[in-house]
C-alpha cells in the first residue's frame, strides 16, 4: 500500500491503537491530543473478548494478561439481593472471558508499543477539519497538514464528527457513572 500521511485527533484507546497499527503499515502518523499531559481517564474497565482479540492480533495480549484479571461471570444484584444481571462468558463459548484492567496499564502498554512517540502533539485541541484540503486547525489558530487522511478519534462526545459528512447517529448519553477501584 502507498505510504500515506495520516492525522489522528485524540489519543484515547482508539487513537493509541490506530497510531500503532497505521505506523506498522508504514504510514506517516501524526497524533493531536488536547490534554497537556496525555494519560488514562478513569480507573479500571472490563475488556471484552473483541478487544482482547484486537490486542492478540497486535501481539500485545501476553502483556495485557500479565496486568489484568480474568472475568468469567458478570453478576449484579440490588441491596435486597435480587439478581439484576448474571452473565457467564462460557454460555457464549467455553474459551471466552473478559479481562479486568486498570486504564493506566492499558494506556502505558499501548503508548510503549508505538514506535514514534515524538509524533504525538499534546496540548493541541483540534477545532476544525477542512475536508477539501485535508488540513486541521487547532484552537490557537494554527493549521496542520495537509494529510491524506484525518481520523477523528476524539471520543463519544466528538466535536469533529459533525464536520464530517455522512454521520447518521450522534447522540450523547444522558446519564453518567461513578467509578472506582477497590481491593
Ligand atoms: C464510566 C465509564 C465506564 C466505562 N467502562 C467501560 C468498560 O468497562 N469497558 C469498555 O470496554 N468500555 C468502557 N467504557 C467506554 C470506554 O471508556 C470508551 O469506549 C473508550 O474510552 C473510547 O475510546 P476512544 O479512544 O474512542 O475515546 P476517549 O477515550 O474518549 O478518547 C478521546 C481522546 O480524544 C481527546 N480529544 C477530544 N477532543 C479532542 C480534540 N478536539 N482535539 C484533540 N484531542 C481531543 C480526548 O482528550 C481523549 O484523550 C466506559 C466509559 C465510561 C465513561
Amino acid at each position: 500500500m502507498k505510504k500515506r500521511s495520516i492525522a489522528i485527533v485524540g489519543y484515547g484507546t482508539a487513537g493509541q491503537t490506530l497510531s500503532i497499527l497505521l505506523s506498522r503499515d508504514h504510514h506517516d502518523v501524526h497524533v493531536f491530543e488536547r490534554a497537556p499531559t496525555p494519560g488514562p481517564v478513569g480507573a479500571g474497565f472490563l475488556l471484552q473478548p473483541s478487544g482482547l482479540d484486537v490486542l492478540w492480533q497486535m501481539g500485545l495480549l501476553p502483556q495485557v494478561l500479565e496486568h489484568g484479571a480474568s472475568v468469567r461471570r458478570l453478576y449484579g444484584d440490588t441491596p435486597c439481593g435480587r439478581a439484576v444481571m448474571d452473565m457467564r462468558y462460557t454460555a457464549l463459548h467455553p474459551h471466552l472471558h473478559g479481562m479486568g484492567l486498570q486504564r493506566g496499564a492499558l494506556f502505558s502498554l499501548l503508548a510503549q508499543a508505538w514506535e514514534h512517540p515524538g509524533n504525538l502533539q499534546a496540548d493541541t485541541q483540534i477545532v476544525e477539519v477542512d475536508t477539501d484540503s485535508g488540513r486541521v486547525r487547532d484552537a490557537r489558530g494554527t493549521w496542520h497538514g495537509p494529510y491524506d487522511l484525518v481520523i477523528a478519534a476524539d471520543g463519544a462526545a466528538s466535536s469533529l464528527r459533525a464536520q464530517v459528512q455522512g454521520t447518521r447517529l450522534d447522540r450523547e448519553y444522558p446519564w453518567g457513572a461513578l467509578w472506582c477501584l477497590l481491593p
